[in-house]
């Protein structure tokens, strides 16, 4: 199944997990599309992250349309290969239309179309969807001495297992799921720090990422319902799930957070307040940023780099959705589940726009 260049009705940049439901609702629509993907494999960026890595839900709470992720056997919480199973299994099951390797560089708008062009060709579109994510585009906060540190310094996306840090002295920077779930395993064969802006946020031991999602769809409905920020839920949907890893650390009392350091020097890290420690390694677990290079011909970055858009359609080029990346384009839109339901809004948008002009 190699879908060519050419005409088609829709284009989807990027076979993740976002691309692949908006792929199963198309499937659906009668609309011919074609979903391209910069991965040699299936699995979107989930084949990328760290070895140990668990969800912060239950596989039946993490389904994507259609079809639940099944259970793993032995892991109320999936690991990541487990997930990969899973999207590379979903695009077969629904034979959904994906050409990879393909890396999209520029979307241009070409009168009617829009012109989706990459390094296999050009594909022409009536209407794209941008589901590209945040993988490839790694954040790091500027530090003064970030770059007279003579350690080793990685981001989340180098990092894979914690043997390269063996018996080394770790400075952990950020304070979210990804960091508390690294430092976990990392404290257990390194001498870690851990330094976070604000003091972390650790969820309820039994709130885990269905609750999450649960309190991001009341919010939703309320803000639906004429209601401002929270929607009057008093909910926060941030913070880190206490996934077993995270609560054994916890209990060897290894996750007690620093304050951020004022800068790095080549052997470490200063305080404000004048305390030094040497470091061989900084992990800069600090996020990512969205992933819309190629949207850049359109000129519609607007301030932090985001696009404005109403539900998933952006308001300044209305052939344009975009799915995954995070809350700004649809509650939870950035996990396996919210993926599904901003996707089907996007399609939902797309077939009427199209039937209505044909
Ligand atoms: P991706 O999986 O990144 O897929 C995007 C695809 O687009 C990739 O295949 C990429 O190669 C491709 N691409 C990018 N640029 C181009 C281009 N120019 N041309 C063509 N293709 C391109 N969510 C949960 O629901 N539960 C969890 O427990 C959970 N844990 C997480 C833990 C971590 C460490 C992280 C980082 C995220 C976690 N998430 C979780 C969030 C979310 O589910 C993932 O980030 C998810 O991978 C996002 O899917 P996506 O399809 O939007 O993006």
């Amino acid at each position: 199944l190699t879908p060519e260049p050419g005409e088609y009705d829709v284009v989807v940049v990027g076979g993740g997990q976002a691309g692949l439901a908006a792929g199963y609702f198309l499937r659906r629509s009668g609309l011919t599309h074609v979903i391209l993907d910069a991965e040699h494999r299936p699995g979107g960026s989930w084949q990328h992250y760290w070895d140990s890595l668990r969800l912060f839900s239950a596989a039946e709470h993490s389904p994507l349309p259609g079809w639940w992720m099944p259970e793993q056997e032995g892991e109320e919480y999936p690991t990541a290969d487990h997930v990969v199973r899973y999207l590379t299994a979903y695009e077969k099951r629904y034979a959904l239309p994906v050409r990879r390797p393909v890396r999209v560089t520029a979307v241009r708008r070409a009168g009617r179309r829009l012109a989706v062009e990459s390094d296999a060709g050009t594909w022409r579109a009536r209407a794209v969807v941008s589901a590209t994510g945040t993988w490839r585009a790694p954040y790091v906060p500027h530090y003064p001495g970030r770059d007279v540190f003579a350690g080793r310094q990685w981001h989340t996306v180098d990092y894979r297992r914690p043997d390269p840090f063996a018996g080394q002295r770790v400075l952990v920077v950020g304070g979210g799921n990804s960091a508390a779930q690294i430092l976990a395993e990392l404290s257990l064969v390194a001498d870690t720090v851990w330094a976070t802006l604000r003091p972390p946020r650790f969820l309820p031991d039994d709130v885990d990422g269905r609750v999450l999602f649960d309190a991001a769809t009341r919010q939703l409905r309320a803000r639906a319902a004429g209601a401002d920020g929270d929607g009057g839920t008093g909910e926060q949907p941030g913070g880190i799930v206490v996934v077993p890893p995270v609560r054994e650390a916890r209990e060897r009392g290894v996750l007690k957070a620093e304050p951020v350091f004022a800068r790095l020097t080549e052997r470490g890290a200063v305080w404000p307040d004048g305390t030094a420690h040497d470091f061989d390694a900084v992990l800069w677990c600090t996020g990512f940023r969205p992933v819309l290079d190629h949207l850049a011909p359109l000129g519609l970055r607007g301030p932090h780099g985001r696009i404005a858009t109403e539900g998933t359609r952006s308001t300044a080029e209305p052939r344009l959705h975009l799915v995954g990346y995070g809350d700004w384009t649809g509650p939870a839109s950035a996990t396996i589940i919210g993926a599904g339901r901003a996707a089907r809004n996007a399609v939902a948008e797309i077939t009427a726009a199209l039937r209505a002009d044909p």
